[in-house]
């Protein structure tokens, strides 16, 4: 169950409701200020909790997430960032490189990205190479670029973080915290994650089904950070003809369960730069929320991911794509119907 304190709630009010928990055998685990998580449910304690004056409302959750799950949240989160909503009938489009390279590069990079109808700059700074021999970026000097290239074009910027003790460094640039793919699981960062209250993307895992995913964003909701996005990236399967195979299934699947904004990945998901505008296309008629593509001027030469990264003109096609899509399923009764699976 989770229980909703009033915005008024005093300390000792609070102590009462978390004292009433644990004498009724069950655990309480505060996830923000006036949000109390209890796992499973409890008919005798609900009654006893609904009738405190700081209780507003006990809400029975059977879902093992309970916070990222649609029993708790019935409407889709639309998050703002920096004037741009993620979460609503605008698909959001984000695009970059996947290194950030030089500053020169970024700027040029990012004036693209506006020009073409992108709405957020994506540039790694902190790299996770499956080498350790390959370019791992240039850390904090490339999040300083970023920010420069945001105070040229008014884009709001995404970055990987991949430690919890450099979240707080991260979090002091970007807009969004991206936590990759090969970080899902990793606990410690999601809850350092959750605790910086920054907007996150949470990347789905290579092996992760879409339950643990969902306990994933759970780990960071639970830290009292409502501002969670997915992204479905690929997984990977038997299929070697593509990088990764980016599972549409989990867009609805996600949307059906879920309150969370989610966005693809079809970079990553086919890792090959000519499938990565039709598959775009396919995120957004499955539902996503947004895009998330990797772009350069010269794909060849790009540092790292150079060949799943699209140039200009290709990005400035998908865009246009996307948004026809999107526009011929406006009004559509889809997320309707999904939420009544
Ligand atoms: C990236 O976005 O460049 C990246 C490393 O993605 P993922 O974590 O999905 O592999
Ligand atoms: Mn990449």
């Amino acid at each position: 169950m989770v229980i909703i304190l009033n915005q008024q709630v005093t300390d000792a009010q609070k102590k009462h409701v978390l004292d009433t928990v644990l004498e009724a055998g069950a655990t309480p685990y505060p996830a923000g200020p006036t949000t109390v998580v209890v796992p499973g449910n409890h008919a005798a304690l609900t009654e006893k909790l609904a009738s405190m004056p700081s209780v507003v409302q006990v809400v029975p959750i059977k879902s093992p997430y309970p916070l990222a799950s649609r029993e708790f949240h019935p409407e889709d989160t639309v998050i703002d960032i920096r004037g741009h909503i993620i979460g609503g009938q605008t698909p959001t489009i984000m695009a970059g490189p996947c290194s950030v390279e030089s500053v020169e590069g970024i700027v040029e990079i990012a004036q693209a990205v506006k020009r073409l109808g992108g709405h957020l700059l994506r540039g790694g700074a902190f790299k996770p190479r499956s080498s350790p021999y390959s370019f791992q970026g240039h850390g904090e000097e490339g999040l300083k670029m970023m920010a420069i290239a945001r105070e040229k074009t008014g884009l709001p910027i995404i970055s990987e973080v991949m430690e919890p003790d450099k979240v707080a460094l991260v979090a002091e640039y970007v807009d969004i915290l991206q936590i990759g793919a090969r970080n899902m699981q990793n606990y410690p960062l999601l809850r350092e994650a959750g605790k910086s209250m920054k907007p996150v993307m949470l990347k789905r895992g290579l092996s992760g089904t879409v339950e643990e995913w969902l306990m994933s964003a759970e780990y960071i909701l639970a830290q009292g950070n409502p501002n969670v996005i997915l992204c479905e990236r690929g997984i990977r399967t038997y299929e070697k003809a593509t990088r990764n195979t980016m599972d549409l299934n989990a867009v609805p699947v996600v949307k059906h369960l879920s309150h969370l904004p989610i966005v693809v990945d079809p970079s990553h998901g086919v890792g090959k730069a000519a499938f990565v505008r039709p598959m775009a296309r396919a995120g957004i008629a499955a539902g996503a929320h947004g895009v998330i593509v990797e772009i350069h001027p010269n794909p060849a030469k790009a540092l790292s991911d150079a060949d799943q990264t699209i140039d200009f003109a290709e990005f400035g096609q998908m865009v246009r794509e996307v948004n026809l899509i999107s526009d011929a399923l406006s009004g559509s009764e889809k997320d309707h119907v999904l939420m009544h699976v």
